[in-house]
């Protein structure tokens, strides 16, 4: 059955895990294999972390994520309101980040796309990012006679 969320919350730590579990239950609502589950799980932490460690550098911001079911395909949209990315291709390349290199190592973009079928960033400086990720979750909503 084809579904929606929306959930909107602060750019605080704890929110990271309350997102990913919030959108794993919303993909085990199709019927997904575990490690499908696992990999909403693991791209949707690492989109989610981004708004909250990179978006609102000094302050405390807003961060909305949707996911939409369609015929058997996930789609997660994660957007702030933050300083938005200057370069999003570079942003994009593995070990590229603007972090702390004892916390980060600028894969977060890199396992999106690694464990999601579709990844797209657009990105303003001083507006804010918005990520849009898909998956296939289930096969079996897109054939109407099997
Ligand atoms: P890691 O994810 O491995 O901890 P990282 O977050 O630096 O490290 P990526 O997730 O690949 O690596 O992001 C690369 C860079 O893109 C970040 O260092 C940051 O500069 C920028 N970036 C990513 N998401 C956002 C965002 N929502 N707002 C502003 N900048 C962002
Ligand atoms: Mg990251």
């Amino acid at each position: 059955m084809d579904n929606y969320i929306k959930f909107e919350f602060l750019s605080l730590p704890i929110n990271i895990s309350i997102a990913r579990s919030a959108a794993a239950c919303f993909a085990a609502g199709a019927d997904p294999t575990l490690e499908t589950i696992a990999d909403v799980r693991t791209a949707v932490s690492e989109a989610v972390t981004n708004a909250v460690v990179h978006a609102y550098p000094d302050s405390v911001g807003r961060v909305v994520m949707e996911c939409k079911l369609n015929g058997g395909v996930l789609a997660v949209t994660v957007s702030d309101d933050g300083c938005g990315i200057a370069d999003v291709e570079q942003a994009m390349q593995p070990f590229f980040t603007t972090g702390n290199e004892d916390e980060r190592t600028g894969m977060g973009f890199a396992v999106m796309n690694a464990f999601m079928d579709m990844l797209e960033v657009k990105s303003s400086v001083g507006k804010g990012t918005v990520v849009t990720m898909k998956k296939l979750l289930s096969a079996e909503d897109q054939s109407e006679n099997g």
